[in-house]
C-alpha cells in the first residue's frame, strides 16, 4: 500500500474533545469531509455499515474510533514485554491470517486514544515500581501503530518519553513504511523499531493492504540509520514452491539494504530477529473463512501436526520434518546474511 490510511468514518466519544488531541483530530476529519459521529463508547460502536461478515470486516477497518482509554491497568505481555502499551487498537491491513481478526472478535475497528500523556503516566508508575530493574512495554500487542501515526503523533511521544526513563524501555512492531516522524524522535536506544517481513509471494497473496516488503526493507534501513535498535519478524514463514529462494531473496535484499545505511560502529550482534512458521487454530480458521470465503491460505489439518496450547486452544503447526527443514534453512541464512545478529526464537 503506497497510498496513506484515510478513513471513510470517523466516531469519537465526546469525552476525547476535552483533550487537546481529540478536538484537533475531530476538526481536521471535518475539514476532510470525512463523515465525523459521536459515539458513547469506543468498545460499542455501531453503525458500520456490512452486509454479511466479509464486508463488515472490511469497512471496520476503514473506520477511525477516536477515543478515551479509562483504564487505570495495563495488560500484561509475556514473554516479550512486562506490559502493553495501549496507544493504538488494530489497524488499516487486511492481512487473512491477522490474529486480531480473533482477538478483536466484532471490534475490528480502528481506534485511537487522544489521553496520551496518562496513559504514558500510568507507563512511568509501573516502571517506578519495577525501578531499578528495567521494565519493558509493548506497543504492537493489539495493533499495528504506524499507519495512525500521522494524525496522533502518539508513538513519537511514547519514543521520546521512554527516551527519558532510564528503566523504562519500548518495542513495537509494524509492516508499514511511514517512519519519517520518527526518525527524529529522541529515543536514546531505549525503543526496538522492529519491522514484520515476509517474502514478495506472502505479501501479495496474504498481506493486503500493506506496503511491499522492498518498501518495509527501506524504512529498516531509514530506522537504522536514526540508530535504533533493530529488528525483524520474519512471519508467518510458509512453504510453497520456490520458498527457499524467495525467502533467500528476501534476506539477502535486507542486509544489502543495512550494510548501506549502517551507522558507524554499528554491528550485526545488535539485530534481533524472530522466526514464526505458520500455525492457526481452529477458531481463526473459521473467523478466516468467514471474512475471507476465498483464502487460498494453506489450513488444512490433514497436512499439518496438532499441538496442545495453553487454554484449551491447540494449533496446527507443520510437522515436524517440515519444522526442521525451515528451522535448519532460516539459521543458515542468518548465519550468512547477519551473523552475530540474536536470533531470539524460532517456532
Ligand atoms: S498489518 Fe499486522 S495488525 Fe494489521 S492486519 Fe496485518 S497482521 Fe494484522
Amino acid at each position: 500500500m503506497t497510498e496513506e490510511f484515510v478513513p471513510q468514518r470517523v466516531f469519537f466519544e465526546p469525552s476525547a474533545l476535552e483533550y487537546p488531541l481529540g478536538k484537533l483530530l475531530v476538526e481536521d476529519f471535518r475539514r476532510m469531509g470525512v463523515s465525523v459521529t459521536p459515539t458513547p463508547s469506543h468498545n460499542r460502536v455501531t453503525g458500520i455499515p456490512g452486509k454479511n461478515p466479509a464486508q463488515a470486516y472490511r469497512e471496520a477497518k476503514r473506520t477511525l474510533v477516536i477515543g478515551v482509554r479509562r483504564s487505570e491497568k495495563f495488560q500484561t505481555c509475556k514473554p516479550s514485554a512486562h506490559y502493553q502499551l495501549p496507544l493504538v487498537t488494530s489497524c488499516p491491513g487486511m492481512c487473512e491470517y491477522c490474529y486480531l481478526s480473533t482477538t478483536l472478535g466484532k471490534k475490528p475497528y480502528v481506534r485511537v486514544y487522544v489521553n496520551i500523556e496518562e496513559i504514558l503516566g500510568i507507563a512511568s508508575k509501573l516502571i517506578q515500581e519495577r525501578s531499578p530493574e528495567i521494565t519493558f512495554f509493548e506497543g504492537a500487542a493489539t495493533s499495528d501503530p504506524i499507519p495512525v501515526e500521522r494524525y496522533t503523533g502518539a508513538l513519537k511521544r511514547a519514543i521520546n518519553f521512554f527516551g527519558l526513563e532510564q528503566n523504562g524501555r519500548f518495542r513495537f512492531v509494524t509492516k508499514f513504511t511511514a517512519v519519517d516522524s520518527l526518525l527524529s524522535a529522541r529515543h536514546e536506544g531505549h525503543t526496538r523499531f522492529r519491522f514484520s517481513l515476509n517474502c514478495d509471494y506472502v505479501v501479495n497473496k496474504f498481506e493486503h493492504l500493506t506496503p511491499s516488503p522492498e518498501q518495509r526493507i527501506i524504512a529498516s534501513g531509514k530506522v537504522l540509520k536514526a540508530g535504533y535498535p533493530l529488528g525483524f519478524i520474519i512471519a508467518p514463514i510458509f512453504k510453497f514452491s520456490g520458498w527457499k529462494e524467495e525467502y533467500e531473496r528476501l534476506l539477502e535484499r535486507t542486509a544489502e539494504e543495512l550494510t548501506r545505511l549502517a551507522p558507524m560502529g554499528w554491528s550485526p550482534e545488535q539485530l534481533t530477529l524472530e522466526f514464526i512458521s505458520h500455525r492457526y487454530t481452529l477458531k481463526a480458521k473459521a473467523t478466516i473463512l468467514e471474512i475471507y470465503p476465498n483464502s487460498s491460505l494453506p489450513m488444512a489439518e490433514e497436512e499439518r501436526k496438532f499441538k496442545y496450547g495453553q487454554f484449551g486452544y491447540g494449533k496446527y503447526v507443520y510437522p515436524n520434518e517440515d519444522l526442521e527443514e525451515l528451522k535448519e534453512f532460516f539459521r543458515k541464512q542468518a548465519d550468512i546474511y547477519f551473523p552475530m545478529a540474536k536470533v531470539e526464537y524460532f517456532i
